[in-house]
Order: structure tokens, then C-alpha cells, then sequence
């Protein structure tokens, strides 16, 4: 059996003094391990998140690293640093890194391996954008993100791998993908990992839904067989989340 995994991906938001507020609205309600809850965010915030986190089942992560060790990489932070500063997570391959920072299949498939060689545990982020959607080609697209970012990753570290299937379509955007939809590419995907590894491999691996959910909707997509709970923008940022936690 699965546990869900909720988690919030509050992207370029919240300052440190911001974070401590918005934990302190948070936590308590949030507190549980009925599913996983994770909340996703800036570098920057994980050593206050940490310190507000302290004695909740609530999990950290933040939402980018470089996949080297250490060294001459100015601006960025490394695997150890995020470990150190007191976060378990990382998501990978975002559509907007992927979009706006032009990282591409290499870059994220290193980003892969050095997490958990590091480490970290991964939420690696797939999806298609409206065009392949309609196109009809999302599906193949999809399989082709995942062979190339598991590529190197052996059979335990693909477990300890989460995935987000994240339309592009409908991240941000209010445009929630139905119940179906999602459902359709989350087992999808469950078949490409049974297909590069096994069946309990696939049946074990963890494959969130994003985009737009809310705690309108959240009930009904967590509900379905492949789809493991979400990767939650914009509603992350307020008591709405404490709903989508409890769906
Ligand atoms: C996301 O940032 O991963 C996301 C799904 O955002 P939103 O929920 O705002 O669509």
C-alpha cells in the first residue's frame, strides 16, 4: 500500500519572517502521518522552515540543487548544503526550471543521480504542454522525459524516487486536468517504470498529480488507483492547503 504524498511547492514566495508565519498557520492542522506531507521551499527559508518544523511529522524540501558536490559554481547550492540545513527533499525538473532555465533531460537525469547519491530524496517532474497535448503525442513525449531521467538509476533509488506528473497546461492556470486525465498518464507512467524495471518496482514507486489543485478537486483526483496525492502550487500558500492535506 502507497502512502500519499502531499506536498507544497511554494516557488519564489515567502521571506524568511514570511515562512515562520505561514508555518505557524499551518502546522498544527497539517500535522499528520496519515499521509506524507512536505513542504517545498525556498533555499533560502529551509533553515527557519526547519527550526519552525521541529517537532511536527511535517517533511522539508526545497525546489532546485546543482548536481555537483561543491566547487567553483557561483550561485548555487549543493546536495550536502540542503541536507545539512535540515530539508529531505528535492523536486527536480520543474517545468519552469525546465522552461525559464532551460534545463534539459541531461542536466535533470544528473540531477537524478547526484540526489541520491547525495542523499536527497527526489520529486522528479514530468508533463507536456497544451500544443503536445492536443497533438495527441503527450504520452510519448512523457515516456521519453522519464527513460532519459532514470537513466543510470538503479532499482532501490528508482523506489525512493517520487514522480509529479505536471501538465504544463494546467499549472498555475486554474485548468485542472479531470480526474481521468490524470489518472490516464499517472498509471501510464506506473507501466514505462514496470517496463525499465519490474512490477513491484512500479507498484512501489510513488506518482503525484500537480497542477492547479485545490481543495476543491483534490479529493477526486487523490482518489484514483495511480495517483499517489500532489505536488500543489498556488494553494500551498494558504489555509487552503490544510484541506487538500485532509482530503
Ligand atoms: C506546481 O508549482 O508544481 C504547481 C502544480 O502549481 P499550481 O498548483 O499553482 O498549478
Amino acid at each position: 500500500m502507497r502512502k500519499k504524498i502531499v506536498a507544497g511547492n511554494w516557488k519564489m514566495n515567502m521571506t524568511p519572517t514570511e515562512t515562520k508565519e505561514l508555518i505557524a498557520k499551518l502546522k498544527d492542522k497539517c500535522n499528520t502521518d496519515e499521509v506524507d506531507v512536505l513542504f517545498v521551499v525556498p533555499s533560502i527559508d529551509v533553515t527557519t522552515a526547519y527550526e519552525c518544523l521541529k517537532g511536527t511529522k511535517i517533511k522539508l524540501g526545497t525546489q532546485n540543487f546543482y548536481f555537483e558536490e561543491k566547487g567553483a559554481y557561483t550561485g548555487e547550492i549543493s546536495a550536502k548544503m540542503i541536507i545539512d540545513a535540515g530539508a529531505e527533499y528535492v523536486i527536480i525538473g520543474h517545468s519552469e526550471r525546465r522552461g525559464i532555465f532551460k534545463e534539459d533531460d541531461e542536466m535533470i537525469n544528473k540531477k537524478l543521480i547526484a540526489s541520491h547519491k547525495f542523499g536527497l530524496k527526489p520529486i522528479l517532474c514530468c508533463g507536456e504542454s497544451l500544443e503536445l497535448r492536443e497533438k495527441g503525442t503527450y504520452k510519448a513525449f512523457i515516456e521519453g522525459q522519464i527513460k532519459s531521467a532514470f537513466n543510470g538509476i538503479d532499482k532501490n533509488q528508482a523506489v525512493n524516487t517520487v514522480i509529479a506528473y505536471e501538465p504544463i497546461w494546467a499549472i498555475g492556470t486554474g485548468k485542472t486536468a479531470t480526474s481521468d486525465e490524470a489518472e490516464e498518464v499517472c498509471k501510464f507512467i506506473r507501466d514505462v517504470i514496470k517496463a525499465l524495471y519490474d512490477e513491484s518496482v512500479a507498484n512501489a514507486i510513488r506518482i503525484q498529480y500537480g497542477g492547479s489543485v485545490n481543495a476543491g478537486n483534490a479529493k477526486e483526483i487523490f482518489s484514483k488507483e495511480d495517483i499517489d496525492g500532489g505536488l500543489v502550487g498556488g494553494a500551498s500558500l494558504k489555509e487552503d492547503f490544510i484541506n487538500i492535506v485532509h482530503y
